[in-house]
Parts: structure tokens; sequence; C-alpha cells
């Protein structure tokens, strides 16, 4: 039965002195919004599948609650998930998920938006919307019941969780959430069907809805096609793109408890050109779109004022890629240095420039300095795409050190294809060097963390077709590292060989995946990207009630012409391009920087159109002649 809020706040003030730390679950913070309920036609829950501490700094979160809030007709609330203490005691007392600005049960929302960066929060979707007493099940949801819907990195390869979302927004949800809030309230006031409302949303750009395509498979498990069942729907969804960043967040929820980021955000620069081949961010986010200096400098001054934080972190998959990196540096520092502020530029290149744009901000309280060189070989790090050489990074290290950083981060992954033990030996090598370094310039005060990933291949990136290393080679190469890398002034940190195993079934699922996330569920996995909770037999009961073998998504070596299950998602880059690349990768050989040389990677006839309408240094991809034809965006 459904509870008013007065109901649930006084049902919350019986069990929330008996979990630890009540302020997660009782909203009030500096800068929420709490709208009147009942003079606005649409309430939006957006949802962070995690605690509080991980989803209240989550800069897409962030920016979807200040967009929907700024609309008259509608509303933003949040609800995060509880940890299991809490879920225990919500049971027990009869407590359904609300939000936390007006405690409202989360079934009275219109919509409910789901935030999904990474595949390990699926488990706390369901047992969000059990808890909220919402169907799990897409088809068993009534006209009276949210309209679930998803986004976020993850939902690239939407698969795993077709049969439990209503629609994913595949690609940047900013201007795609306004337009579905809209085609909401038309729906209502239609006092149509709820199939006819996921018929609107499919003429959306960039809306997915999964209830349209069904997926076959041929006798090997392959995919063999994905038929559209709707004839209104898109043959292939292309993703969504704005063409400028829109203007960004600046009152930021001052939270009352710890949470994992206590910081101003901004975003600099969306999308990236360096081709890495293993990153999945760096192949969706394409193109890239920068945020001019005086915007960026303007967000923080008023973020500052309007929340009181002391820290701000510049964000972007690769900051030094700033096409005006050092200008930025100076006009932030111009303006804040000596204010107590700690300013973060994170994703720095390998190369001396990084360390002295970090010494421009000398004044302002600083973070720590890394660098991800991902690989020790520079055999290795040409199949990777990201040809940095030894000495660079050497040079680098010293100009780091001899600025006065102590302690360095190195982050690399171990599994990327066709890697040997003399490579995984390498990063043990390369670590020591570097701390010797560290130590003629600095003596014993220097340090080196390092921190050691393991490869799981993505969706959408020219690895997608290579299998996974086993948990004995995982294993193998980790024990060689704890051994060579263990001693005064070094620090080692390193995955779980069976949270690699989980994220890479969930990266490259199908559909059928999906009933192995359900009945894992049903066997207690939840928070799966934690490692206090370890659900792995969970996992391996699910594979084995539904005869699906674990390996299959894992370990197995994928033919070129193999259809995928996000076969029908159109994210720009081709599949051609990723092909290319993952033979090029294969034969060591390496591609420029894009803003160097355009390699025709798809995102430029695919979004023809929108690149003609917003010209100049908008995109840093070139131009686009009246002659080109948008293949990719709904008519
Ligand atoms: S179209 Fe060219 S410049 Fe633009 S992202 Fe693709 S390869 Fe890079």
């Amino acid at each position: 039965m459904v509870a008013s809020p007065i109901e649930i706040q006084s049902r919350l003030e019986r069990v929330l002195l008996k979990v630890q730390k009540p302020g997660r679950y009782v909203g009030g913070e500096y800068n929420e919004v709490v709208k009147d309920w009942d003079s606005v036609q649409t309430h939006v829950a957006l949802v962070f599948p995690d605690i509080y501490d991980i989803g209240l700094p989550n800069l897409g979160l962030a920016i979807l609650y200040e967009v929907i809030n700024q609309r008259p007709d509608a509303l933003a609330e949040r609800a995060y998930c509880p940890w299991t203490d809490m879920e225990t005691e919500m049971r027990q007392a009869g407590i359904a998920m609300y939000s936390l600005e007006s405690k409202h049960d989360i079934c009275n929302f219109d919509i409910l938006g789901f935030s999904l960066p990474y595949e390990t929060l699926y488990t706390n979707t369901l047992n969000f919307l059990d808890l909220s007493g919402i169907p799990l099940f897409s088809s068993q949801r009534t006209v009276g019941d949210p309209l679930v819907i998803a986004g976020g990195h993850a939902a690239f390869n939407p698969e795993p969780m077709a049969p439990f979302i209503d629609a994913f927004v595949i690609g940047e949800g900013e201007e795609a959430m306004q337009e579905i809030v809209t085609a909401h309230q038309a729906w209502k006031a239609a006092g149509a069907s709820r199939k006819d409302l996921l018929l609107r949303l499919a003429k959306i750009w960039g809306v997915y809805i999964p209830s349209f395509y069904e997926p076959y498979y041929n006798p090997d498990g392959t995919v063999s096609e994905i038929v559209k069942l709707e004839e209104s729907a898109p043959d292939k969804v292309a993703k969504r793109l704005v063409a400028h960043l829109p203007p960004p967040p600046t009152h930021f929820l001052v939270p009352n408890v710890d949470v994992v980021h206590n910081r101003i955000a901004v975003e600099i620069m969306r999308g990236c050109t360096r081709g890495c081949r293993f990153c999945h961010a760096g192949m969706i986010t394409r193109p890239v779109r920068e945020r001019p200096i005086p915007e960026i400098v303007e967000t923080i001054q008023q973020s500052l004022d309007n929340t009181g934080f002391e820290e701000v972190a510049l964000l972007s998959l690769s900051s030094s890629d700033y096409t005006k990196i050092g200008e930025l540096v100076d006009a932030v520092s111009a303006r804040f240095v000596g204010k107590h502020l700690t300013i973060s530029l994170p994703s720095l290149r390998i190369e001396t420039a990084s360390a002295e744009l970090f010494e421009k901000l000398k004044g302002a309280r600083q973070g720590g300095f890394t660098l991800a060189p991902e690989a020790a070989t520079e055999r290795m790090r040409n199949i990777i795409n990201k040809p940095v050489s030894t000495e660079q990074l050497m040079e680098t290290i010293r100009a780091i050190y001899s600025r006065g950083w102590s302690t360095i981060k190195l982050y690399f992954m171990i599994g990327h294809p066709a890697e040997t033990l003399e490579d995984v030996q390498a990063i043990a090598d390369l670590c020591k060097a570097v701390l010797r370094e560290g130590r003629k310039i600095l003596g014993n005060r220097a340090t080196l963390h390092a921190g050691v990933s393991t490869f799981v291949p993505k969706p959408h990136t020219p690895f997608q077709w290579v299998p996974c290393d086993t948990v004995d080679q995982i294993l193998a190469k980790q024990q060689l590292l704890k051994r060579a890398l263990s001693g005064p002034g070094l620090k080692l940190n390193w995955t779980e060989p069976q949270d690699t195993l989980l994220e890479a079934w969930l990266s490259r699922g199908d559909r059928r995946m999906a009933q192995v996330v359900y009945a894992a569920w049903k066997h207690g996995a939840r928070f799966d990207a934690w490692q206090e909770e370890d659900h792995y037999q969970d996992w391996m009961a699910a594979f084995a009630e539904n005869n699906l073998d674990p390996e299959f998504y894992t370990h197995r070596r994928r033919f070129l012409d193999e259809v995928f299950p996000w076969e029908h998602l159109n994210i720009g880059v081709t599949k051609k391009f990723l092909t290319q690349d993952y033979t090029w990768s294969l034969e060591g050989k390496t591609r420029l920087d894009c803003r160097q040389k355009c390699f025709a990677c798809g995102i430029l006839p695919g979004f023809a159109e929108l690149r003609r309408q917003n010209p100049g240094e908008v995109w840093k991809c070139p131009e686009v002649s009246r002659g080109r034809v948008n293949v990719l965006l709904p008519a």
C-alpha cells in the first residue's frame, strides 16, 4: 500500500537511529530543490543505484537535477539505494523507497530515471524497483506505474537490462530528458495506453525501447539477427549528442555526511581524440566539444558562492588535451589562487608539460599526481594505442618529483590482448625504476602507488572482439606483481579476478544475460561493485539455472563478422573503423590523435547536419561540406 509522505517520515524516525550514517536517508541538503508537488505536471525521480555516499557527487545526475528543476511544469527529486542495514530495517518496517526531497513513495512518480555509469549496478537497480513496489519486468507494468528509464555509459549495451527498463537514453541526456518529460505530458493528457507512450518515446532521437526489438540466436549461441518489431521504431538507434555543452550545474548539493567527493565538478571538455583502443568512454563520447574558458571560470565562481566548497575538479577524459589548457590554468589561478581552494586536474597526459601545468597552480592547495601509462612496454603501448616512450615517462616523473610531489600514482592494466608475462614483469620493473628516480631527488620521502586493474573488453571499442584473461592467467600475473612490487615506498592495488569476470559478463552480455541478472538478484546479489559483498557463488548459480556458460561471454574470441548484441545501436563510430583499428592493433600499428588527422571514424557522416549547423571550433572534427549526407539522425 502506498504511504503518504507524513507516514513515511514517521516510520523513518523509528528506524533511522538503528542504522549506520542515518544522514544518508533524510535529504535536506543545502541546495536541495523542493517544489510544491501538486503544482507541477511531471514528477521525476532520479536514482543513482548505489549508496548516497557514491551517488550524491555524480555529475550526470547533478546536471539532470538542475535541467528538470528549471522547468516550471516538472520537478526532479532524488533517491539512492539503502545500504544493507537500512534495507533490512525498511523491509521490516514496511517502508518502500521514497524520494529524499518530499518523501513521496517512488511509485508515485511519473518517471523513474536510473543512472547506470557501470554494469555492477544492475542488481541494485532490480533491488531498488523491488523496494519501490514496482514490477521488475517492463512487460508487467501497467498504465499506473512509473515510466522506468535508464541512461549512462553502461546503457551503450543495454541488453542485459532490456526486460527491466522501458526506455534507455543512449548518449547525452540533457536534451533527451526534456523531450521525454514533454512526451510524457502529452501522453498523459491523451489518456492513452502504455504502449502508446513507448511509441511516442521511440520517436525521440537517442531513445531505445528494448521491447520493440527481438534478438535471435545461432545454434552456437551467438546472435544471428536483431529484429525490429515496431514499424515506426528506428532500424538503428542513434546515440544522442549535444552540439554545444549546455550550461553546467552551479547549485551542487552540499551533503550533511561524508561522501566520496565533496567538491565542485566542472566538465571542461566532452569526448576524446586519443583513440586508446581499450577505452569505452573514448569511443562512445566522440566528438570532442570544449567549454569556453570564461564559462568555466564563471561556473567555478558561482558554484563557490552557492556551496562554500573548497575543492574544484576540472573534469574531462584527458585534461591536457583541452586546446587552451595553459590559458585555462592561468585564468583559474589568477582568479582563485590564495583562496584556500584545492584545484584538481585529473587525467593528465604523460609529458613534462603536465607537471608545468600543476606548477602554474602553485599557491592553490593541490591534490596528488596521477599518470596512467596503462602498459609498461612500448610494444604493449602500441597495441593499445597509447604510444608513450619510457624515456618520456621517466622525464615526466623526474619533473614531477623535482617539483616537490613526493607521491606519484601510476595506473596500469593487465590482460591487454597479446600480453605476456614479460610485459607484466615490465610493470614491476618500471615502477621500481620510477621510485629509484624519486629517491635520487627526494630521498626516502619519495613513494609510488601502482594501481593495476584487469582489462575488460568493452562494446563499441576496437577490442570488443578479444577474449578476457582467465582467472588462472589473472592470478599468475597478479602473483608476479605482488612478489616483485613490495618494499619500502611501494604500494600496489589490484582488482579481484572475480570482480573482473562479473564486469566482463555484463559488459558484453546479450539479452539472455537478463535472466542471469534476475536470478543472481533473487539469490541475494547486490552491491556487486563493493568488496564487502561477495556474491560470486550467486552469479554462478544464476548462470547454471539459465543453462548459460559464463565463459561464452568472457573467454571466447569473436569472429570479425560476429553480430554483436548491441548491433542495433549506432554510436557514430562505425564497425568498419573499429575492425580496422583492431586489425591494426594486431600488427602493432598506432594511430595519431585524430585532432592531427581525421581517420573518418564515422562521426562526421553520422552527424553531418549537426556539424554543418555548428561550424568552427565547437567540435574538434573537421568542417563538413554541403554535399555530405546525414545517415544517422532520425528524420
Ligand atoms: S570524425 Fe575524425 S576528427 Fe572526428 S572523432 Fe572521428 S576520427 Fe576524430
